[in-house]
């Protein structure tokens, strides 16, 4: 289904813009074609003018009356015709950010004919009016969301545009040919080619090539926006909730003398330069009888394979050199950052030690290659935590850098980019064998559905729905 042409729903939502709760000032928006004159049955400025006499774009002093009962003294802010952020007459009230002026308020709009707009419906309606692309409106999402800077960064590019252009730009040049191919179709008879078929081959390369850029910036897009997942493990009692703490420089973790008493695994963040990273503390990987604790096992090896970074604290009294060679050997892969921390070296020398050169040593003669980290620390007396601090941070750009100028952070416009490089490889493959019109034009179809989709050119209301649905009420 097509929706930009759509004329969108009649009639006039309205809904807190604002935070719930006490505060000092509460918006509530309207939105619609009613909006103006609604505003104008329960609101009187001060002026005596009306809200409909009045200039777009202007804010006006007045009160806010239920029948002869005055409920608030506020500012009303209006928007006319499509200039709005959702493409329709917009009124925004500034009120006293009480609950009860906010429900009074609400209410009165109701009962002069609004309905309670739904969750992202403004947002919504925005992309329906043709306000936003898709991936904009879903940008607005991430931008409220963003907890740090790069991740705003992110979000904000995106709100402004983002990749919208550049995708719907090669969207075009694709229909076009896909319309000229399927004219050729219905002249089958002369054997007539409308459609060059080099320059459908130039545009596949071009469309391949910014696609493949995309895609390839979900990774690093992924780790701004939801931080580094970093695990954090060995055995109980090697330090785990202890560096966590240290690290966040609080008491939030349990430190217990008691192996594996942290058996739950505990979420914190940390932001450092600019980026975030998701701790994940985990109960010890030893092999263990019990069950309680075997639950956490499990977790911590689930953990290593979610996380991008893993922390493994070990040391001379309770590890062996063979432990910890081992489970670099066991957990080792690709794009995975291992850094070995040799904890509890309270105020001695920061150099690696014989032990750790061992360690070195046994990883260097094995086979496979290993790309590790060793540093000493102590946890406990916060020795070594900066040179620590650094050696995620350089992780860190590492794994949110990236080649493309835009990078794409939505899980659905990436399985989209790779819908249509499927389908884009399929369209190759039908010009090398020299596949009919036809079948050819199918596939291209098959393309432009999935290109579509990301800016919303191409949408149906249960993706919609689901879009939507994840805001808050009324964004
Ligand atoms: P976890 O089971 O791995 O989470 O270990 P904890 O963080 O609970 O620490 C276990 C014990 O080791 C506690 O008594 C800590 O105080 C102690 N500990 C942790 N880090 C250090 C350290 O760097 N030096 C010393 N001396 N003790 C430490």
């Amino acid at each position: 289904m097509n929706h930009e042409k759509t004329p969108y729903t009649d009639d006039t939502i309205v809904a807190l813009a604002t935070a719930t709760g006490v505060g000092a000032i509460a918006v509530i928006r309207l939105s619609g074609k009613e909006a103006i004159t609604l505003s104008d049955k329960i609101f009187k400025t001060l002026s005596g003018k009306s809200l409909s006499e009045a200039p777009s774009h202007t804010v006006h002093l007045g009160t806010i009356k239920s029948e002869d009962q005055v409920i608030d003294e506020c500012l009303a802010t209006i928007f006319k015709g499509k200039k709005s952020y959702t493409g329709e007459p917009v009124v925004e009230f500034s009120c006293h950010g009480s609950p009860y002026i906010i429900q009074e308020v609400i209410k009165l709009c109701l009962s002069h004919g609004a309905r309670l707009a739904e969750a992202g419906e403004f947002t919504k309606r925005a992309f329906l009016n043709g306000k936003l692309a898709l991936n904009q409106a879903e940008a607005v999402a991430d931008l409220i969301a963003s907890d740090s800077q790069a991740a705003h960064q992110i979000a904000l590019q995106q709100m402004r545009g983002g990749f919208t252009s550049e995708i719907e730009g090669l969207r075009q040049e694709l229909l076009n040919f896909a319309s000229l191919i399927e004219l050729e179709l219905d002249f089958s008879e002369e054997d007539v080619a409308f459609a060059d078929r080099r320059q459908l081959e130039q545009l596949l390369q071009r469309i391949k090539t910014t696609l493949q850029r995309l895609v390839q910036s979900f990774s690093a897009g992924n780790a701004i926006k939801n931080g580094i997942p970093v695990a954090i493990v060995g055995k109980p009692n090697a330090g785990k909730s202890t560096l966590l703490n240290t690290l966040l420089n609080e008491e939030r973790a349990i430190v217990s003398d008691i192996a594996g008493t942290t058996r739950d695994t505990i979420e914190e963040t940390l932001h450092i330069a600019g980026v975030t990273f998701r701790f994940i503390d985990t109960a010890g990987i030893r092999d263990t009888q019990d069950k309680i604790e075997a639950i956490g096992v499990e977790k911590a090896k689930e953990k290593i394979k979610k996380a991008q970074i893993v922390l493994y604290l070990y040391n001379e009294k309770e590890n062996t050199t063979d432990e910890v060679v081992q489970f670099v050997q066991e957990n080792y892969r690709k794009g995975l950052k291992i850094l070995l921390l040799h904890n509890k070296t309270d105020n001695e020398y920061i150099g690696l030690s014989d032990f750790d050169k061992e360690i070195e040593e046994k990883l260097n003669h094995k086979e496979q290659k290993y790309d590790y980290s060793q540093l000493r620390i102590s946890a406990k007396e916060k020795n070594n935590i900066e040179a620590l601090k650094e050696i995620l941070s350089s992780y860190a750009k590492e794994l949110t850098t990236t080649e493309s100028a835009t990078i794409i952070t939505n899980i659905r416009h990436l399985e989209a980019l790779q819908q249509t490089l499927i389908a884009l490889d399929r369209v190759e493959e039908g010009l090398a064998t020299q596949l009919s019109g036809d079948l050819l034009a199918i596939d291209i179809r098959e393309m432009l559905y999935h290109l579509g989709s990301i800016t919303g050119a191409v949408s149906n209301d249960e993706v919609l729905g689901n879009i939507f649905s994840r805001f808050c009420i009324g964004k």
